[in-house]
C-alpha cells in the first residue's frame, strides 16, 4: 500500500503534556485532551497522579532559584496532575503552539491558555498546561513521569 497523507512516519516524536492542577480542578482535562486529539496527535499514555516534591524539583530543575520556583512547586502539589504522552510528527513545537504563551493574559485566542486561562492574581502563573520545549526535555520529562515507557 502507498502511504496516505494521514499515515504516521515510522519515527514518531513524543512530548510530555501536563494538565496542571488548575486545569484538572476546573474540569478542563477533557477539553485539553480533545484539542490534542483534534489536532491529529495520538494519546500514548495518560495518568492522573499527585506529584511529589522530588518529582517536581526534577521536572522544574531549570527554574530552581527563580522567585516563582517554590510557589510553582506548591501550586503543582495543590491537586492532581494529569500527565500525558502525546505522539505525532512535530508534536513538541505543535503542542507548544496549541498551549499558547506562558502568560495566559498574553496568550492568543485559539490557544488553550488564551481561550481557557486568565490571571488569577496568584504568586505563580496558573496556565493550565505544561508542554516539553525540546526533544531533550521531552525524553527527560517522559522518563520522569512515565518511567515504564
Ligand atoms: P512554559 O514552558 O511556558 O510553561 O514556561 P516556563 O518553563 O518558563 O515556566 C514554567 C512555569 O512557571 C510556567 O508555566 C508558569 O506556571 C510559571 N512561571 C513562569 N514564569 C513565571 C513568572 O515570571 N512569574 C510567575 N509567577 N510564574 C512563572
Ligand atoms: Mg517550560
Amino acid at each position: 500500500n502507498l502511504p496516505t497523507e494521514t499515515a504516521e512516519a515510522p519515527v514518531t516524536e513524543r512530548t510530555l503534556v501536563l494538565v496542571k492542577p488548575d486545569g484538572v480542578r476546573r474540569g478542563l482535562s477533557g477539553e485539553i485532551l480533545r484539542r490534542i486529539e483534534a489536532k491529529g496527535y495520538t494519546l500514548r499514555a495518560v495518568r492522573l497522579l499527585d506529584a511529589t516534591p522530588a518529582l517536581l524539583h526534577k521536572h522544574y530543575a531549570e527554574h530552581e532559584g527563580k522567585p516563582f520556583f517554590e510557589p510553582l512547586v506548591e501550586f503543582m502539589m495543590s491537586g492532581p496532575v494529569l500527565a500525558v504522552v502525546a505522539e505525532g510528527e512535530g508534536v513538541i513545537p505543535g503542542f507548544r503552539s496549541l498551549a499558547g504563551a506562558t502568560n495566559p493574559t498574553e496568550a492568543a485566542p485559539g490557544t488553550i491558555r488564551g481561550d481557557l486561562g486568565r490571571d488569577w492574581g496568584t504568586a505563580v502563573v496558573q496556565n493550565l498546561v505544561h508542554g516539553s520545549d525540546s526533544p531533550e526535555s521531552a525524553t527527560r520529562e517522559i522518563s520522569l513521569w512515565f518511567p515504564e515507557l
